[in-house]
């Protein structure tokens, strides 16, 4: 390198002679090839180890290189390996292959779809996904969809929408005049709403005590016969897929109920959602579409890479008047502009990665591999039981499996012991007060040998604890 040459002329060497790709490539490719085989959690080693991030920022610009090379010696060894088939900790999901590669490409395209005049192909193909997703979870035609961070933030959207609405339905601008002085919100949930429920909630400032909570049965669902009368000025929260058990919430009694009585019904589908996309599955959802808006995630069941939620509003003045902006600078066009339909300006365009994984697995690959999920729980579930200290806790409608040794203590110490392990991953819940163990099989990699071999590291574990 020229004594005397600028950060920028460094720059342009990195584009033209391209070496720190091939070598971001080597080290991916390296790091591929140890994904189904490695420790699935980092050693104390490899954790150890992320000290020599602790430095100051140094003064002068160094060589790209080095840069790379500090990242793959000490950052590869420290991931979790929830790409691979052995990770089950709360509910995260792999990658398909495509996605990851097409996400590589649209780095490079380094693309905001902001506006259509800021990226055409951003706007092309959230417009083909939004229509895609419609048609897979069998939602209304008017339903439009905001590309957002994952379901926290979905969520979100979709409160805001029905706040935007059912203030509205009182007379009330909210975007004008505000929460102080509003009239009133009812918000109706269950007792085993997600947290990020809780957390939309309180950012709207509709205020946690306010909530009317619904108690639920066995399952974790909320028993539709408790539900109080709704009206036009209610807001009704449920969930497809209860985050420990899998269980989903009678969208068909409870939906027809709320429609008549004109409230909003919002679904909680992080993960759950999904199987209203599979035919042999579909039945869990029935009546969901009855809803309002929906959250889901791409980064969990459809295994896209992280960032990837999706809201989707049937009711499209609601959530573009909610996540409303205005400028003088911004350039609206016939074609979809994506920042009407999400919180943020701009972010990048995660919809290259949905859109990819969708195209490749089609309508039957998507059953497929999300039916494949199912059955490995399922799996699970029966080689689990049938070791002696091991209780299944829940019916294994989706892919949530909840087990319990036979004391807290010796849950927890079993917990621990797999974590150490190593073989395989399982985080802890709370269920009915009882500490439990959690298992989402969430990956498309997750093969039977996966669950054997996971199941085997369950009974070694009990074992060296009592
Ligand atoms: C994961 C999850 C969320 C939160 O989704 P993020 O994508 O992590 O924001 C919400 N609800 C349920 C049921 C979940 O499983």
């Amino acid at each position: 390198m020229k004594k005397n040459s600028t950060i920028q002329d460094k720059m342009y060497a990195d584009i033209e002679n391209k070496n720190i790709f091939d070598t971001t490539q080597k080290y991916a490719y390296e790091y591929l090839n140890t994904i189904f085989t490695r420790n699935v959690y980092p050693t104390e080693e490899s954790i150890s180890n992320l000290k020599y991030f602790n430095e100051e920022l140094q003064k002068e610009p160094i060589n790209a290189e080095a840069v790379l090379e500090q990242l793959h010696t000490y950052g590869s060894p420290a991931t979790v390996a929830n790409l691979g088939g052995r990770y089950f900790g709360f509910v995260c999901g792999s990658s398909v292959p495509v996605g990851l590669a097409a996400k590589n490409l649209a780095t490079f395209w380094d693309q905001s779809p902001t506006m259509n005049v800021l990226s055409p192909i951003g706007s092309k193909l959230e417009t083909v996904v939004e229509e895609w997703l419609k048609q897979l979870f069998n939602l209304p035609a008017r339903t439009v969809a905001g590309f957002v961070s994952g379901t926290s933030t979905a969520t979100f959207c979709g409160l805001a929408a029905a706040r935007y609405r059912l203030l509205a339905n009182q007379n009330w601008n909210i975007n004008e005049d505000g929460l102080f002085n509003a009239p009133k919100i009812r918000v109706i949930t269950g007792k085993q709403a997600h947290s990020t429920v809780l957390k939309a909630i309180s950012l709207l400032g509709f205020g946690k005590n306010n909530i009317e909570w619904i108690d639920v049965d066995e399952h974790g669902r909320i028993i539709p016969d408790l539900i109080p009368e709704m009206d036009n000025t209610t807001l009704l929260i449920l969930q497809a897929g209860n985050v420990n058990s899998g269980s989903y919430d009678d969208f068909e009694k409870i939906c027809t109920k709320a429609n008549k009585a004109g409230a909003w019904v919002h679904i909680d589908g992080a993960f759950g959602l999904w199987a209203s996309a599979v035919d042999q599955l579909k039945h869990l959802t029935k009546g969901a579409e009855k809803a309002n808006s929906w959250a889901v995630d791409g980064h969990k069941t459809l295994n896209t890479p992280y960032d990837s939620g999706i809201v989707l509003c049937e009711d499209k003045e609601a959530l573009t008047s909610a996540l409303h902006m205005s400028g003088s600078y911004i350039i609206t066009s016939k074609e979809r502009d994506g920042t009407f339909y999400t919180p943020e300006m701009s972010r990048r365009a995660r919809v290259v990665e949905l859109w990819a994984i969708l195209k490749y697995l089609g309508k039957n690959g998507i059953d497929q591999m999300i039916l494949t999920m199912h059955q490995r729980a399922v799996q699970f579930s029966q080689e689990l039981s049938a070791i002696e200290g091991f209780a299944i806790l829940n019916q294994v409608t989706f892919n949530q499996v909840m087990v319990a040794c036979d004391t807290d203590e010796i849950t927890e110490k079993t917990m621990a012991k797999i974590q150490e392990l190593r073989e395989c991953w399982v985080g802890g819940s709370l269920w009915n007060g009882k500490k439990i163990i959690r298992v989402s099989v969430c990956s498309w990699a997750t093969t039977t040998e996966d669950i054997s071999r996971s199941v085997n590291s369950f009974k070694q574990a009990l074992k060296q604890i009592i």
